[in-house]
This record gives structure tokens, C-alpha cells and sequence, in this order.
């Protein structure tokens, strides 16, 4: 499809070095936009700045270009983009509304547990702050399941067709959170939109989150990228790699060991590049691979 807008993105939190579940998410993100003949972005994620470790994002743009994953244009900087938040914030006008309930009292509510593991608020704050409580985070009201966009269905390239009743598997969602800082759901929303961003390639792990940030996008009027939802990496427990689980930092000190980790990375995706000797030789396979299966013919 020559001509066709294509942008992408690879958006890592630098909480910790990248590891093999990441480097997917990279690697995966990459070969879609050069398939695509699209950009491909890099943005730090590090609207957490307490929990944004010093140097790691450093360690990670100069890991992408060792491995030979160059982004186009400016790196994104979420702690800079702040006012960026509060103004899409004070778009959603009454959509958004001030919450003042602490974990223990969401947690006693006993609504249920929305599919991210968080409980389900019960939306004791919804017209208005009771007496005597103050303001802790915003949120927003999400639509009953029989309302406009109550149910939230998309078509994802990889898994298939996904359909989430807000409501009921996620409940009012956090913008602001009490601590100050601008939530993810927000801010990758505001930031996909202005970034112009198409395509969005990642984990499963976020596949939850996509219909709230489709639902974030019809409220501020921005266009819904298409979706790619990989399977995530998971460790010999079973469980998701992540920093909390102990996952490796990727170390790709000399040619050999950054072929070793791109090819381990590209066989988890099912990409064959056996017999790949050159980090040339891997792209030339990986993305032969990828278009095969995801590329513009594939659509
Ligand atoms: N920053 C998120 C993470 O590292 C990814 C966000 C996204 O791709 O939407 O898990």
C-alpha cells in the first residue's frame, strides 16, 4: 500500500532496563512501521516520575540503536508533556469528575475486580464529593452498558475481535491520580493522538486497557489507531516478565549477543530467521517474516 499513512510507536516505561518482554514490544512495533514504510516513534513513558529510574531511558534509546532499531524524529518525553494532560482533562468537562475515596474504601465496596486486578470503584463520588471527604483523583464515568459506547468493541490484527463492557469489567477509571501524577490511560491517549500515531503494536498485557483508551478517544474527538496485541513473554512460572518478576535486563555488549537476543525475540514472535550470521542478515529475515504475516498484503 505505497502512500499509506502509517505511524508508530514504541512507548517503554523506564522503570527498569528492557528485557525479553519489552524487546518484543520493540522489535514488533519496529517491523510493522518499516513494513508499512511508516514512521516509527520512540516515546519514554516516564509520566510516573517516581517511578521513572535515573538512566534507564538513556540505556534504552542506546540499547534500540545498538540492536539497529533507529526511531524517526524526537524522542517524546511524557514528564515534559504535563500540561498537555490538564488540558485534554478539562476537555472532558463533566465526562471527568473529582474522587475522594482512598484504596481501602474502594476495596470494601466489593464491586468485583476489573480484568487489570484493580477493584472496581463504586462510584460513591459520582455526584459530587461526599461531606467531609476531599479531593484525591480525578476519574471518569464511564457509560452504562446499555448507553453510546457502553459497550466498547474494537478488531484487533492479532487477537481477533475484542468487545468490553466498561462498566462492568472496568468501572469510573483514574485520569489523576492521588499522588499527583497524570494517569497512563490518559496520557498515552492525549499523547497517540497528537503524536499522529495509526498503528499501535504491543503486548497483551495492554489489551485490557485499549477500550478505555478507545472510549478516551471518542470523548476528546480523536481518530481510533488500528490494534496489534502480541501474546506476551512469560517466564518458566508462567508468569508475565517484568521487573517484578525478576526478568533480565537485555545486555547487547557485542554484535554476537545483540543478533542472539533480536533472534530469541523474533522466534517468540514466530519469525523464522534461521540462518541469520549479521545483525543485516537478521533484519532482512525478521522483516520478510513480519511482512508475510502483518505486512500491507496481509490486511
Ligand atoms: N508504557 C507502557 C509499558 O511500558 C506501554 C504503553 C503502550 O504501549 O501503550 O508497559
Amino acid at each position: 500500500m505505497p502512500g499509506m499513512n502509517y505511524v508508530g510507536r514504541f512507548a517503554p516505561s523506564p522503570t527498569g532496563p528492557l528485557h525479553a518482554g519489552s524487546l518484543v514490544a520493540a522489535l514488533a512495533s519496529y517491523l510493522d512501521a518499516r513494513v508499512h514504510r511508516g514512521q516509527w516513534l520512540v516515546r519514554i513513558e516516564d509520566v510516573d516520575e517516581g517511578r521513572a529510574v535515573p538512566g534507564v531511558a538513556a540505556g534504552m534509546l542506546d540499547l534500540l540503536q545498538r540492536l539497529g532499531m533507529q526511531w524517526d524524529g524526537e524522542v517524546l518525553w511524557q514528564s515534559r508533556r504535563t500540561a498537555r494532560y490538564a488540558a485534554a482533562a478539562e476537555r472532558l468537562g463533566t465526562h471527568a469528575y473529582a474522587c475522594g475515596c482512598n484504596r481501602r474504601e474502594i476495596a470494601d465496596s466489593r464491586l468485583g475486580i476489573a480484568a487489570d486486578g484493580a477493584a472496581i470503584y463504586p462510584g460513591t463520588c459520582r455526584h459530587g464529593l461526599p461531606a467531609g471527604k476531599s479531593l484525591r483523583a480525578l476519574r471518569l464515568r464511564v457509560p452504562d452498558p446499555d448507553q453510546p459506547d457502553g459497550v466498547i468493541t474494537f478488531e484487533d490484527r492479532c487477537a481477533g475481535p475484542v468487545r468490553q463492557v466498561l462498566a462492568r469489567e472496568v468501572g469510573d477509571f483514574v485520569l489523576k491520580r492521588a499522588d499527583g501524577y497524570w494517569a497512563y490511560q490518559l496520557a498515552v491517549v492525549v499523547d497517540d493522538a497528537e503524536q499522529g500515531v495509526t498503528d499501535v503494536v504491543r503486548g497483551a498485557d495492554l489489551l485490557d486497557s485499549t477500550a478505555r483508551q478507545i472510549y478516551l478517544q471518542h470523548l476528546l474527538g480523536y481518530p481510533v489507531p488500528r490494534y496489534l496485541h502480541l501474546p506476551v513473554v512469560r517466564n518458566a512460572n508462567g508468569e508475565k516478565l517484568s521487573k517484578q518478576t525478576g526478568a533480565a535486563a537485555i545486555s547487547a555488549d557485542s554484535a554476537d549477543e545483540a543478533l542472539a537476543v533480536l533472534c530469541a525475540a523474533a522466534r517468540f514472535i514466530g519469525l523464522d530467521v534461521a540462518g541469520a550470521g549479521t545483525l543485516a542478515g537478521f533484519w532482512e529475515r525478521a522483516l520478510a517474516g513480519w511482512d508475510a504475516r502483518f505486512g500491507p498484503a496481509a490486511r
